[in-house]
């Protein structure tokens, strides 16, 4: 295996890998080339978490798109006829995404671009930024083969993002919006040409041709990162977060809101889980003090649909909904208050946190967060079966460690304290001054 086939697969989270080599083994049956592009290669080599994967196909992408999501189940999220590009969801939860290699030639700045199929490498080109343009092979005969037509390693090393030519953020100025999320993600610096185009690009207005559908895929990338206010704060200061909103601006930003979310994921222990919308409780932060013609002119300036508004305007009622759950006298035992919330979507749990005024609501959701979690996060394999007696692998075993954990957090069984360390043996000097050395006392 090559290095970097085996940087790769140890990069990935177990659910990435079964994706990786779902699609892998499709686009082989159907004598496809495939690459791993975009984000992937850059976060494995910058050693960044990779967040979704992104593939290139030489050929007919949609239809292996459409292949894969029938062999395993995916859901096909969206499909971009245009670009020859579908998102497909896995049911462990991976996105990603399986696009056309591709020319796109811009008429003019934002406008729709004519679409030709290409080879990867002219695909690699005609992308965005060298960081983003690297890619892996994953065909039998040249598997593991690392594709960087414009240096793009190398300025990865140096923590530069740059332009690929000097036409790339007029072509499609929705990149000066890119450029400063992964300025503002990565912590890199821009390079000096590519800066000096994004202040030429933005004095000559080419924002303004940015198409709302545009301006919705970003602010929907915004709201999913993991920092979405260092994001949005470089955007106002950039001054360009007005395109999604006019009023959208200094302390319209929330960021009170923001540092209220980011300090409750810290509180998820290592290993813990908390399946969230992320998108809708972001956008709920977002929105909150926006007056309610700011919010309309938010949907109309990123042409935001009915579906894609209702999981934000939403949260608000049903997160208080879930209150009213969480509140009842009945949940007066650990167990049942962390299956409870455990249930619950992790974006309501959240502004419960964020906004509830009940003192007991408030009191369980801290107890969930800093105790609960913590107790199932420590619970071993073998501590369960050797209380119980059911060993990792069965079919009984799911049954008993919820049978063991319920019991642990209640307080019926104690953690179980570990046995003492053996004590080192003493070792016996040896040699000419064997003799006349003591041996350690213990
Ligand atoms: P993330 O970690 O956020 O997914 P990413 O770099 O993979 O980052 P995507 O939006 O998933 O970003 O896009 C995948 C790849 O497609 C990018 O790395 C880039 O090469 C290319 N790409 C996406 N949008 C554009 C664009 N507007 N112009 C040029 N290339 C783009
Ligand atoms: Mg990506």
């Amino acid at each position: 295996m090559s290095d970097y086939m085996f940087n790769l697969e140890s990069h990935l989270t177990a659910e990435q890998n079964a994706a990786l080599a779902a699609v892998q083994s499709a686009a082989a049956e159907a004598n496809l080339s495939l690459y791993l592009t975009g984000g992937a290669l850059r976060d494995m080599l910058g050693g960044f978490p990779i967040r979704d994967l992104d593939f290139s196909v030489e050929g007919a992408a949609l239809k292996l798109a459409r292949d894969v999501a029938k062999k395993t189940n995916a859901e096909l999220v969206s499909v971009d006829e245009l670009r020859k590009s579908a998102e497909l969801k896995f049911e462990s939860g991976v996105v990603c995404e399986i696009s056309m290699a591709r020319l796109e030639k811009y008429p003019k700045p934002g406008a729709k671009p004519q679409v030709t199929p290409a080879t990867i490498h002219e695909d690699l080109r005609r992308r965005d930024f060298t960081v983003n343009a690297i890619a892996l092979s994953l065909n039998r005969a040249s598997r593991g083969l690392m594709i960087d037509p414009t240096n793009g390693v190398s300025d990865l090393e140096h923590k530069e993002i740059r332009a690929i030519t000097n036409y790339t953020l007029y072509d499609d100025p929705v990149r000066l919006l890119r450029l400063i999320r992964y300025r503002a993600r990565l912590q890199f610096t821009v390079n000096e040409r590519t800066w000096q185009q994004f202040l030429n690009a933005r004095e000559a207005g080419v924002t303004e041709s940015i198409q709302p559908r545009s301006l919705f895929g970003e602010l929907k990338q915004i709201a999913t990162e993991n920092d979405p206010f260092e994001v949005l704060k470089a955007l106002d200061e950039e001054k360009l977060l007005t395109l999604f909103c006019n009023g959208l601006t200094g302390a319209k930003l929330n960021a009170a809101a923001f540092q209220k979310v980011a300090k409750l994921k810290t509180m998820i222990p290592f290993g813990s889980e908390v399946p969230t919308d992320w998108y809708a409780l972001n956008l709920w932060c977002l929105t909150q003090p926006l007056s309610s013609k700011e919010k309309a002119a938010l949907l109309e300036q990123t042409g935001m649909t009915k579906e894609e508004a209702e999981p934000w305007q939403k949260l608000e009622a049903r997160s208080k909904k879930f209150e009213g759950v969480l509140k009842e006298p009945k949940l007066n035992r650990a167990s049942v208050i962390w299956h409870t919330v455990k249930a619950a979507p992790g974006e309501e749990v959240f502004l419960l946190s964020l906004k509830s005024a009940e003192k007991l609501v408030q009191e369980r959701l801290k107890n969930y967060f800093g105790k609960y979690l913590v107790i199932v996060g420590e619970i071993t394999d073998a501590e369960v079966t050797d209380s119980t007696g059911v060993a990792p692998g069965t079919p009984e075993y799911a049954a008993a460690r919820e049978t063991y954990t319920v019991a642990r957090l209640d307080g019926r069984i104690k953690k179980p304290i570990p046995p003492e360390p053996e004590p080192e043996p003493v070792i016996q000097p040896r040699g000419p001054f064997a003799r006349s050395a003591k041996p350690k006392q213990v």
